[in-house]
């Protein structure tokens, strides 16, 4: 999952991608089912509780963006008598009020949470029309055989050793269908891994390029115009470029806040073939060269990790480059065809220069453990380019490739990047120096990349200290 913010005006800081984990553990078995429904204002969530346990523990737990709270507290209310909610450390949890078991059906009503966490995406998605969009993995728990132990789990549960047992969750709106994955049906059950948004209400998706695009109306027209002309052009190129996406239908769905005084944001969140966006503020009421910009980006960019980083996965953490720098690549050449306005040049020049800063006495490989995120961004980039003119093909041919060969295993290793690199080079110093720069950077890497862009054959010229400027 992804969320990032434009805090004030324009071209502010992202560090992008929250990092796209590998999920390849065998699926766990089902311990609870839930069934959620919408009747008019009232929702309800019944949940089947397959073994006595005196403690069950949702799994998303995340606080609040604003004010760092759990969320559950105020909005779910237990209605089965005996039945208490409560926080214990990092998780909302159900007790029973004798400390015995909780029993194997209870009921709540909630009202949808359509505000931000802090490390999680939205529970709800509110637009104008009055639709709601629910997560659908906010409903998941897991039963502990001690209920001391809920108190002690750690905020990363992949770190602990629990039988984890997964939810089945059943939505259904009385008023009609609901919409899933693109379509209207009348109930939906779901038991993936990942979640996605099942939304309840009035919605009319524009389906284009293969993208269902969902858009509050009420957000201002110029922006709403910009996306729904981009998004399908973005799709369309990138299924040209990649071959069909991977899974069920993408879709996009924005929001709007409204016009908060003196703010200017957008953030955006990114589940498996999902893709979520929500402006607010009154700057975003005038035309915004920088925010469309931003916003373009962002769905090319995630958009590319549909096949970079769900058909295929790194292996490790810290070849992240591979797929953060292969989306930025190709959502720079993307963005610049859709959007002329857009300077994908000076994007990568930035990669080039962030690239040199990043890598120097130090290996990219290792930057997660600086906090150094941007490198793979950057560095990825670059090393993209010169796959790309070395291979005399665009990029997205390279990465193509690349998704086709590893898609029975799912995982593009470094070594296999690599390697391809030498098929389409025919010279194994640029995987070699690559590699050097991976491992542990150099003194100066700006000649280092010039040498590269020279032999791959990257258009370039030495800018003032040595520094490579793309022509
Ligand atoms: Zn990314």
């Amino acid at each position: 999952m992804i969320r990032l913010a434009l805090a004030l005006l324009l071209g502010l800081a992202l560090s992008g991608c929250a990092a796209r984990r590998p999920a390849l553990a065998p699926p766990a078995p089902v311990g609870a089912s839930v069934d959620v429904v919408r009747q008019g204002e009232i929702w309800t969530a019944d949940f089947h509780l397959d073994r006595p346990a005196p403690v069950w523990v949702f799994v998303r737990s995340s606080v609040t963006r604003a004010g760092e709270l759990p969320w559950r507290a105020h909005d779910w209310i237990v209605e089965t008598p005996g039945v208490r909610l409560e926080r214990r450390g990092h998780y909302d949890v159900l007790v029973a009020d004798n400390g015995g078991p909780v029993p194997a059906e209870v009921r709540l009503r909630f009202r949808p949470y359509a505000h931000d966490l802090l490390a999680d995406s939205a529970p709800a998605l509110s637009f104008s029309t009055g639709a709601i969009a629910l997560f659908s993995r906010q409903f998941d728990l897991f039963a502990l055989p001690d209920a001391a132990a809920a108190g002690q789990l750690p905020a990363d549960l992949s770190t602990a050793t629990i039988p984890f047992t997964r939810t089945r969750a059943t939505f259904r709106d009385e008023a009609g269908p609901i919409l899933y994955a693109g379509h209207r049906v009348p109930s939906v059950n779901l038991e993936d891994e990942d979640g996605t948004y099942v939304l309840f209400g009035p919605a009319e998706p524009i389906v284009s390029s293969g993208i269902a695009t969902i858009i509050d109306p009420a957000l201002p027209t110029w922006i709403r115009g910009a996306l729904t002309e981009a998004t399908p052009a973005i799709l369309g190129r990138l299924a040209a470029a990649l071959g069909p996406p991977p899974g069920r239908e993408p879709m996009l769905m924005v929001t709007w806040t409204g016009p908060t005084p003196r703010r200017v944001a957008m953030t955006g969140s990114v589940l498996p073939n999902l893709l979520q966006m929500t402006f607010e503020g009154d700057g975003v009421l005038r035309e915004n060269a920088g925010l469309r910009d931003h916003a373009l980006w962002f769905i090319a960019h995630e958009a590319a990790h549909f096949w970079l980083g769900e058909a295929v996965v790194y292996q490790y953490a810290r070849d992240q480059w591979i797929t953060e720098g292969g989306a930025d690549l190709l959502a720079f050449r993307i963005v610049s065809e859709v959007q002329p306005a857009y300077d994908g040049r000076a994007e990568l020049q930035k990669a080039i220069d962030d690239c040199v800063r990043l890598s120097t006495g130090r290996g990219v490989a290792s930057a997660e453990e600086r906090g150094e995120q941007r490198a793979y961004y950057a560095c990825g980039a670059v090393f993209g380019l010169i796959a790309e003119a070395a291979s005399h093909h665009p990029f997205g041919a390279f990465v193509r490739r690349l998704v086709e060969k590893n898609r029975a295993d799912r995982v593009l290793t470094r070594a296999e990047w690599l390697a391809a690199l030498d098929r389409v080079s025919h010279d194994p110093s640029l995987s070699a120096d690559i590699a050097g720069l991976l491992d542990h950077g150099a003194p100066d890497p700006a000649p280092v990349i010039a040498s590269l862009f020279a032999r791959a054959g990257v258009r370039y010229a030495l800018a003032e200290g040595g520094r490579p400027r793309l022509l």
